[in-house]
């Protein structure tokens, strides 16, 4: 299969995906250790031999573990990162300054797209989120005839979908984006409250209600049928529900339009996988070459 995605655990528990282009694997966060990478890898058919870079979002203990820094130096595996990280991946643990020793830090930057093999293409967006900098990532396959084969926007801890992000997202085939929580479940919930004012607040998590805006803006702002699938990230335990969050995804998918398929990736289990093969390239027309 030339390309595919899947969740390989999303939530407060830990946080990682899959990215497989032309044989080149990447981890989105490394929030599980790394015996748990390779039995949810399993599940669907890899291993720790398919992966070959890993990139993070922030340094929430939720989305890194230390003894996954210390098996991507052992695999000789780099991690892509933002400088202003590094200070609180030394801080928490040991691992990533020998990660860093032997040179297997990679930096970027927001809005500076880079180049991975496999002719895959990474843009990081700066995202507000309690742990700065945050960044969602809008990550373009190898060229079609019309742009990117494919296009992926992923975005799992924010407050807000502001103007530039969801500009970062126009025309993305796969939209992975956080369904947090019901608010009101969030308000009635037995949590403290200042977590609950932490989760609703502008640098805290999309709300179900939040998050099926941006996928209107987004949706609205592409090309119609642009948007193949819907995949639902960071769920909360307590105050939301996969049922919930699938309706909310369904019924804003409906309300525009839209055949895209929704997937609530969970946090003890292997999402759906999903091919990206031509996606984007084939939901537009074929152009005909004026004859010269
Ligand atoms: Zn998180
Ligand atoms: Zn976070």
């Amino acid at each position: 299969m030339p390309a595919r995605f899947c969740v390989l655990a999303s939530g407060s528990s830990g946080n990682c995906a899959f990215l497989q282009v032309n044989g080149f694997g990447l981890l989105i966060d490394i929030g599980l250790g790394p015996r748990f990478v390779a039995s949810r890898l399993a599940t669907i058919g890899a291993s720790w031999r398919d992966v070959h870079a890993a990139v993070l979002t922030h340094t929430h203990s939720d989305h890194w573990k230390d003894a996954t820094l210390a098996h991507l130096k052992q695999m000789r595996l780099p991690l892509y990162c933002s400088p202003r990280h590094h200070e609180d991946l030394k801080k928490y643990g040991g691992r990533f300054t020998a990660l860093l020793q032997e040179g297997l830090v990679r930096s970027f930057e927001a809005n500076i797209p880079f180049d991975l093999p496999a002719g895959i293409q990474i843009t990081p967006i700066s995202v507000p989120h309690d742990a700065e900098p945050t960044f969602a990532f809008r990550l373009n396959g190898p060229p079609g005839l019309f742009g990117p084969q494919w296009s992926l926007g992923y975005a799992s801890d924010l407050g807000e979908a502001r103007e530039d992000l969801l500009t970062a997202f126009q025309g993305v085939s796969v939209l992975a984006l956080e369904f947090n929580h019901c608010e009101h479940l969030e308000r009635m919930s037995l949590r403290p409250k200042f977590l609950i004012d932490r989760v609703l607040g502008p640098l805290g998590h999309l709300s179900n209600d939040q998050a099926s805006q941006a996928v209107q803006s987004i949706v609205q702002a592409s090309d119609r049928g642009a948007l193949r699938h819907l995949v639902q990230l960071h769920l909360s335990q307590d105050c939301n529900r996969p049922t919930l969050a699938a309706q909310h995804g369904k019924d804003v998918l409906a309300e525009l339009g839209s055949s895209a398929k929704v997937i609530t990736a969970q946090q003890f289990a292997t999402s759906d996988v999903i091919p990206l093969e031509g996606d984007f390239a084939r939901s537009r027309p074929i152009a005909v070459q004026p004859s010269a």
